[in-house]
C-alpha cells in the first residue's frame, strides 16, 4: 500500500522541479531578475506538471531592447521620466548636452546613480560635420569632461546631433558611435499614440529606439512603450548589453 503513496510523492517533487527550472528560464526575462515573481506568478498549483508543459509551449522568447533619450538633461521632463522608469524597472541610455549639463549637473548626477548609462550628444548639439576639426573634437572632448566631472565616468558612446559625425573623431576621440534602428519620430510629433505605433510594430531583438526627454508626449510614450514591449516579453537594456559580443 506504500509504494503508490511514494510515488505520487516523487511525481510531485519532480513537478516541483520542473516548475522550478521553468521560473528560472521566465526569471531571465523580468528586468529586475525576479524569479520570487516568477513563482508567485506561476503559483504552486496542484496540476503542476501538466500545467508546466502548456506554459513551456507558450513560453514568451527573450528579446533584448534599448530604450535612447537625447537632448537631455531637460529640467522639465528629465525627472519625471526617470521617476516611470524607475517605477517600472527599467535601464536606458541617455545621450547628453555638455551645455545643459553644465546647467543641470543634479539632473545629470541622478541618471548615473539610477543605473541609466549616459553617452555624449555634443557640447552646443551642432552639426559636427560642419565644423572644423578642431571645433568638432573640442564639441565631443569638451562634453567627456563635463559629464565625467559630475558623474565621475567618461562616456564610452557618441551619438553625434542628426546623426552626422566629423571624420577628426573618429582619429582623435576613442569612442564608439551609436545610432538608432528606430526613430520614434517623437521629435516631430506630439501625439503619443502616433508616437508608440512607430515603435511597436518595429520592435526586434536587439533594437535600438531613438526618443528625446524633451516633451510630456516623449515621456507618456515611453511609458506606453516599454508597458507594451514588456508583455510581448521584451527586456529593456542599455547600449552596452546590445552592444557586447
Ligand atoms: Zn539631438
Amino acid at each position: 500500500m506504500r509504494e503508490p503513496v511514494r510515488r505520487r510523492r516523487w511525481i510531485f517533487l519532480l513537478g516541483v522541479a520542473d516548475l522550478v527550472l521553468l521560473c528560472l528560464f521566465f526569471g531571465r526575462c523580468d528586468s529586475d531578475g525576479s524569479v520570487t515573481a516568477c513563482v508567485e506568478a506561476c503559483g504552486p498549483k496542484a496540476d503542476v506538471v501538466a500545467e508546466t508543459t502548456m506554459q513551456m509551449d507558450e513560453a514568451p522568447e527573450c528579446k533584448r531592447i534599448a530604450l535612447t533619450f537625447d537632448d537631455g538633461p531637460n529640467h522639465i521632463y528629465t525627472e519625471p521620466l526617470l521617476d516611470g522608469l524607475k517605477e517600472r524597472g527599467v535601464k536606458a541610455t541617455f545621450f547628453l548636452i555638455g551645455n545643459e549639463v553644465e546647467k543641470h549637473p543634479e539632473i545629470a548626477r541622478r541618471i548615473a546613480e539610477e543605473g541609466h548609462v549616459i553617452g555624449n550628444h555634443s557640447f552646443y548639439h551642432v552639426d559636427l560635420s560642419s565644423l572644423s576639426a578642431e571645433e568638432a573634437i573640442f564639441q565631443v572632448s569638451r562634453t567627456n569632461e563635463v559629464i565625467y566631472e559630475v558623474t565621475g565616468q567618461y562616456p564610452q558612446y557618441l551619438r553625434p546631433p542628426f546623426g552626422r559625425s566629423h571624420p577628426a573623431i573618429t582619429c582623435e576621440q576613442p569612442m564608439i558611435e551609436v545610432l538608432w534602428t528606430i526613430d520614434s519620430r517623437d521629435w516631430a510629433l506630439d501625439d503619443v499614440g502616433t508616437v508608440v505605433m512607430n515603435v511597436i510594430p518595429e520592435a526586434e531583438d536587439n533594437a535600438i529606439i531613438l526618443m528625446h526627454d524633451a516633451s510630456s508626449t516623449s515621456v507618456a510614450a515611453a511609458f506606453s512603450i516599454v508597458d507594451n514591449l514588456k508583455q510581448k516579453g521584451y527586456d529593456f537594456v542599455t547600449l552596452d548589453e546590445i552592444l557586447s559580443p
